[in-house]
Formats: structure tokens, sequence, C-alpha cells
């Protein structure tokens, strides 16, 4: 495996970037406004509260996008190398589509939450898994509490999935890769100055990302060209 020796423990951090070849769009990209709104004004808990309907409008927006989407060649080398060193990988997305799981990457930590689940608003009962889609003018779904039920997705202002064990991986790993995540959304964002001083970091994508100075190395070029070979190529 060119770049990884067989004892590293590897975390892995992608971003919307490495859904793209398989049709997703990221959000600062071309397609970065929604109907004229920017993206921080349908996925808030602001908005939820000003306007439940134009979030589920949204969200059942990308889930017909996301139902439509297959893994990319990306997606596949990061199941394999999944395969090779099993649990000294974590493979933590900001994605909320379910591509990794479908390339078969097992144990995916997600830390905005997933498209393809939902939560109550008001009660405690835990997400469950829900592809419907909420388009107006149907009613909000509603929880038998009376809440109202709402996707489950880390919404700006809202506390990221997962972190414990995020941080305690981040310490413990001895080579970190992002890869398709342009550095500007917080706490994702330092993840790669959180690494201990052992730990090399990488960051692949087609552009630098605003990050790039806390990397030891950028690899400019789409996830699906790049990663087959950086991480099946031979050493
Ligand atoms: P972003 O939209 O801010 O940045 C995307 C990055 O991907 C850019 O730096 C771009 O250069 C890079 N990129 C574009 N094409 C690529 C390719 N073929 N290979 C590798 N990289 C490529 O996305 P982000 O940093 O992930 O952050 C913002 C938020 O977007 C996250 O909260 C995430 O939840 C959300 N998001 C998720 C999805 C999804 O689930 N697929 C889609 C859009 C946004
Ligand atoms: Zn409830």
């Amino acid at each position: 495996m060119k770049r990884l020796a067989s004892a590293d423990r590897v975390f892995i951090l992608t971003g919307a970037g490495i859904s793209a070849e398989s049709g997703i769009p990221t959000f600062r990209g071309v397609n970065g406004l929604w109907r004229n709104y920017r993206i921080e004004e349908v996925a808030s808990p602001e908005a939820w509260h000003r306007d439940p309907r134009l979030v589920w409008e949204f969200y059942s927006m990308r889930r017909r996008v996301a139902a439509a989407a297959k893994p990319n060649a990306g997606h596949f080398a990061l199941s394999k190398l999944g395969d090779t060193i099993g649990d000294k990988l974590l493979l933590c997305t900001q994605n909320v589509d379910d591509l990794h799981e479908q390339a078969g990457s097992r144990n995916v930590v997600h830390m905005h939450g997933e498209l393809f689940k939902s939560r109550c608003d008001t009660c405690s009962r835990p997400p469950f898994p829900d592809s419907e889609t909420y388009d107006p003018p149907a009613e909000i779904p509603r929880c038998h509490c009376g809440g109202r039920i709402r996707p489950h997705i880390c919404w700006f202002g809202e506390i990221p999935f997962h972190m414990d064990r995020i941080y305690e991986n981040l310490q413990r790993c001895t080579a970190f890769i992002a890869i398709g995540t342009s550095g500007q959304v917080e706490p994702a964002a330092t993840f790669a100055a959180a690494v201990g001083d052992h730990a090399r970091s990488i960051y692949i994508g087609p552009e630098e990302p605003a990050n790039a100075s806390t990397f030891t190395e950028v690899i400019l070029g789409k996830a699906g060209d790049v990663l087959p070979s950086l991480l099946d190529g031979g050493d």
C-alpha cells in the first residue's frame, strides 16, 4: 500500500467531494444555492422552527438525489482498505448519503447524521430508518409523543455526533487522510491539526482546502482517480 504501512492506524475523513463523482452536488460548488437559499438558511434549527415544510422539501429533494446515486471508485477503494486493515481504520464522514455503506464499508461514523434516518424533535426516541419524502402539501409527520419528525441531520449550530470516539481516534491514529472537504466547516476543519505529533496527514481533492497548511501533504486530483492507486498501488 503506497504511503501506508501495515502497522498504521488510519483515520479517514471524507466530505462532499468524494460523492461528487457519483452525481451528488457539493455545497460550495456551482449548485451551492438551492432555490436562492444559502444552505445555512435551510439547514438550521431556526429554519426548522420558521418553516419545517421548506426544510422537509429540501431534505426530500436530497433524498431523491442520493437514492439515485451509486458509489464510485473512491468509495470502493476505501471499502477495500477496510477489508485489508480492519479495525485499524476509522472511516468518519461528513456526508449524509449512504454511499460508503453501499460500497461495503462497515462501521462508518456519520458525524453530520444520515439522510435516510429521521428522529423526533421533542422526545428521546432513537433515530429510525426513513426514506420517505415529505414534500408539501403533505403534513409534517408526527411522533406518538406529539413532536414533529425531523431529518436526522446535524444542522448548523448543532453539535456533531460521535465526537468522543472521533477525538479518541484522532489522538491514536498514525495516518490521517482527508478527502473532498473544503476545510471550512468546523469542527472537521481542525481535525488535521488535532492529530498527534507522530501522525502524517494527507489531503486529497482537486483544489487546495482552506486549511491546507495543517496537512503534511496535499495531493491534487479527484478522489476516484487518486484513491485506487494511492491505497492499492503496492509500495
Ligand atoms: P464542501 O461542499 O464545502 O466542499 C467539497 C470539497 O470537495 C471541495 O473542496 C472540492 O474541491 C472537493 N471536491 C470536488 N470534487 C471532488 C472530487 N471529485 N474528489 C475529491 N474532492 C472533490 O463540502 P464539505 O467540506 O464536506 O462540507 C460541508 C458540508 O456539506 C458537510 O456538513 C456535509 O454534511 C455536507 N454535504 C454532504 C453531502 C453528501 O452527503 N454527499 C453533499 C453536500 C454537502
Ligand atoms: Zn417524540
